[in-house]
C-alpha cells in the first residue's frame, strides 16, 4: 500500500474526520494537509504519490512528514490541535477549565440530562472579601489563593462528569450532571469545609480568620420549557443570598422557589 492510499484511508475514516472537524471548528483555525506541491489533501481524494507532506495550520507550516508516515501526519496534526485546544479551553492561572469550556460543557450536559430526564446541578462559588485579601496580601498572593481554592474544589469532585471551571475573576462554576439537590448540597458542604480547613489566613475578613467562599446552588431537571439561562439566573440569585445572609455558606435555589 503506498503512502497516498493509507493517508487517504485515514482521512476517509469517519471517526477521524469528525474528530478533526470538531477540533478545527473549536479552535476556528483553518487546517489543511498539503503535499509539497501545495495540493490540498485534507478531506479530498488523494491522487498524488508525493513522498513528502506538509502540515499547514493557520496558514503556517507546522511540520512535514515523509515516506510511509500518514499516521504520523494525523498524529502530529492531532497533537497540534490538542495543544491549541488546551490553550483555548483551560485557564492559565489556575490550570482548570475556563469559561469557554464551561459554556460548551453546560450546553452539552444540559442536553444530555434533558434527554435522559436527569437532574443537573449548577453551583457558583465566589471568594469572600477577596478585594480586601488582595489589598492586604498583594495581588500575587491573591493569585496563589485562587489557585489553591480551585485545586481544593477540583480535589473534592470525585465523579468523572463533575467539573469545576474558572468562570471569571474570583468566581468558579461547578457542573454536577445527574445530581439532585441532596447530592449538590453534600458537595457544597464538603467544599466549604475543605476551604476553611485549609486555613489560608485572611486577616481583614469579617467572617473568619481564614479564606472562605460563598456558594449558590441551582438544581433542575432540564426541560424544553426551562432554558439553561434560567438555571443560570437561579444560581446567581442563590449566590447573592449566600452573600447577603453572611457569606461562608451555600444557598439553594430550587425550581419551585421561583417558577
Ligand atoms: P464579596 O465577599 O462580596 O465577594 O467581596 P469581594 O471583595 O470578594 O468582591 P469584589 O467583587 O468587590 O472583588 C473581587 C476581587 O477579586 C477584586 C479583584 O481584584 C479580585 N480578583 C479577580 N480576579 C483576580 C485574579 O485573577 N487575581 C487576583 N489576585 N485577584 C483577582
Ligand atoms: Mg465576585
Ligand atoms: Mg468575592
Amino acid at each position: 500500500m503506498n503512502n497516498g492510499t493509507s493517508l487517504q484511508k485515514l482521512l476517509d475514516n469517519s471517526e477521524i474526520q469528525s474528530l478533526l472537524s470538531d477540533l478545527i471548528q473549536l479552535i476556528k483555525t483553518p487546517v489543511s494537509i498539503k503535499d509539497v506541491n501545495g495540493n490540498l489533501l485534507l478531506g479530498q481524494s488523494i491522487t498524488s504519490s508525493t513522498e513528502e507532506y506538509v502540515i499547514v495550520a493557520n496558514q503556517q507550516a507546522i511540520g512535514s512528514v515523509t515516506g510511509d508516515s500518514s499516521t504520523q501526519i494525523i498524529a502530529r496534526l492531532l497533537s497540534y490541535l490538542a495543544n491549541q485546544e488546551n490553550l483555548v479551553l483551560f485557564d492559565e492561572l489556575t490550570t482548570i477549565p475556563n469559561r469557554r469550556y464551561f459554556n460548551r460543557y453546560y450546553q452539552q450536559e444540559w442536553r444530555r440530562c434533558q434527554r435522559e430526564n436527569f437532574p443537573l446541578s449548577l453551583l457558583f462559588c465566589d471568594l469572600d472579601y477577596f478585594k480586601s485579601y488582595n489589598d492586604y496580601y498583594g495581588h500575587q498572593q491573591g493569585d496563589n489563593c485562587l489557585r489553591q481554592v480551585a485545586q481544593i474544589i477540583q480535589d473534592t469532585l470525585k465523579r468523572p462528569g463533575d467539573m469545576v471551571f474558572r468562570y471569571g475573576g474570583e468566581e468558579l462554576a461547578i457542573i454536577l450532571p445527574n445530581t439532585a439537590s441532596e447530592g449538590a448540597e453534600i458537595i457544597a458542604g464538603q467544599i466549604l469545609q475543605r476551604v476553611e480547613l485549609e486555613q489560608i489566613a485572611h486577616h481583614p475578613s469579617p467572617v473568619s480568620p481564614y479564606v472562605t467562599i460563598s456558594l449558590g446552588i441551582a438544581v433542575s431537571v432540564p426541560t424544553t420549557v426551562l432554558s439553561p439561562q434560567t438555571l443560570f439566573e437561579m444560581v446567581d440569585m442563590a449566590l447573592y443570598r449566600a452573600k447577603a445572609t453572611g457569606r461562608n455558606r451555600y444557598c439553594l435555589q430550587s425550581i419551585s422557589d421561583e417558577y
